[in-house]
């Protein structure tokens, strides 16, 4: 079956009027990919918009220059799309013409977008002498934080096969040998949190997540406990006794999700299913299907809700890696019917089901695998968000503001 029969932007913006063109766009940019020119690389190098020296996700590409924090559209819509050279087939183009960006395809002029500010913390350093740019990254409003930088599901190569998360830092394992630090220490991170906490109403939510680490008496016992600590590091930056932060973590049993819960100020959890398809998610996740299988990450949200409350535990599914060959759906309908069923479960049982767009990224199992059309995911984020309505959930700890990387939240500000 050809996918790739499809509508473009102009056209899905005329069909689907009902969703605005920052959303379908944002989609697209995240779908096709962006390239900067000559120009928007030089511009986003000033000290307004320089990025981090390091991060987690380049796409395992080794970076001549920081990437800037995400992209931004007119209306605050934020876009997490990285111009790694070489990925992308036909990605949008982002030009810096007489002092502003513009975003392009294949030369006509779209609109006029930014980038997030570079935050006032980075370029400083901990008291241990760790430059704070490598601790936390920034979103618009968001802080990410990773006190963990490595997933031993690599280990026997039963990573997630859509993943790209850690390529360049498993390159940087090899090259430092034992000297590699895999953990981040919690008063590195306490205080990096608490310089950028006094930038003027910048963040409204810090963000923890990680590679996985399913060691200990009971399975993830070390990771949870490790979490705990990070989380306590960080409440102590705040008089209230909860922070806006979120967890996305592996699933895990209901007596350690209690832990997080009463032992720190943590306030929204996401164990993230990634693929729903019960033959898919073991192909896909085979990492997460032996540690400890579908049924038990679905209990594990399910579970979660009874301890953050409904609308607090989310579950992310990377959206577009249904078609992923040779075991993929064929058919639009049957992803949409597939993805509308988890949503309907979840939803009705208190837990938010989000979408993610799939990147086939070359340093991944699935590199250059075909995408589905962008009419497809304009269709799924509908029907997940009039599915959620439906139910009264609402993503507040992942709209906009707070995370910015989908779509469906994103359609959500319209409710
Ligand atoms: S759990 Fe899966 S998606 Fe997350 S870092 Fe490990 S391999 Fe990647």
């Amino acid at each position: 079956m050809k996918l790739n029969n499809e509508l473009g932007l102009d056209a899905l913006v005329e069909k689907y009027s009902d969703v605005p063109k920052s959303v379908i766009l944002k989609l697209d940019l995240q779908r096709r990919g962006i390239a900067f020119t000559d120009a928007t690389t030089e511009e986003t190098y000033t000290p307004y918009y320089r990025g981090p020296a390091q991060t987690a996700f380049s796409g395992g590409t080794k970076l001549e220059r920081p990437f800037p924090g995400p992209l931004l559209l007119r209306d605050g819509t934020s876009v997490l799309a990285s111009p790694v050279k070489n990925q992308f087939s036909d990605p949008y183009t982002i030009d810096f013409v007489d002092g502003k960006f513009y975003v392009t395809d294949k030369g006509k002029r779209l609109d006029e977008v930014d980038f997030t500010p570079r935050p006032d913390f980075y370029g400083k350093v901990t008291s241990r002498g760790v430059p704070m740019e490598s601790i936390a990254w920034s979103r618009p409003q968001r802080l990410d934080i990773i006190p963990y930088r490595y997933c031993h599901y690599w280990d026997t190569k039963d990573q997630c096969k859509f993943c790209a998360f850690f390529t360049d830092l498993k390159q940087q394992k090899q090259a430092a040998g034992d000297n590699y630090e895999k953990i981040i220490h919690p008063e590195d991170i306490y205080e990096t949190v608490q310089e950028a906490l006094k930038e003027p109403g910048r963040y409204s939510q810090i963000n923890l997540t990680a590679g996985t680490d399913y060691s200990g008496e009971v399975p993830f016992d070390k990771e949870v406990t490790r979490y705990i600590e990070v989380l306590q590091a960080i409440g102590r930056n705040f008089r209230t006794r909860r922070f806006p932060s979120q967890l996305i973590a592996p699933a895990y049993t209901k007596q350690q999700v209690k832990r997080l819960h009463d032992e720190t100020g943590l306030s929204s959890y996401c164990p993230d299913i990634e693929v729903w398809d019960k033959e898919l998610f073991k192909w896909i996740c085979s990492g997460k299907e032996k540690w400890f299988g579908r049924d038990y990450w679905i209990k594990s949200a399910l579970d979660a809700v009874e301890i953050f409350g409904k609308g607090n535990v989310y579950t992310n599914f990377v959206a577009g890696v249904e078609f992923a060959k040779p075991q993929s759906f064929t058919s639009i309908e049957q992803a949409l019917d597939s993805n509308f069923e988890a949503c309907e479960y979840f939803a009705k049982n208190g837990v938010v089901y989000l979408s993610l767009v799939w990147t086939p990224w070359k340093s991944t199992a699935l590199a250059g695998q075909e995408q589905p059309p962008l009419e497809y995911y304009v269709r799924l984020i509908k029907g997940l968000v009039e599915i959620r309505k439906h139910y009264g959930l609402a993503s507040d700890n992942d709209d906009f503001k707070h995370c910015g990387n989908h779509g469906d939240s994103d359609l959500e500000r319209l409710n």
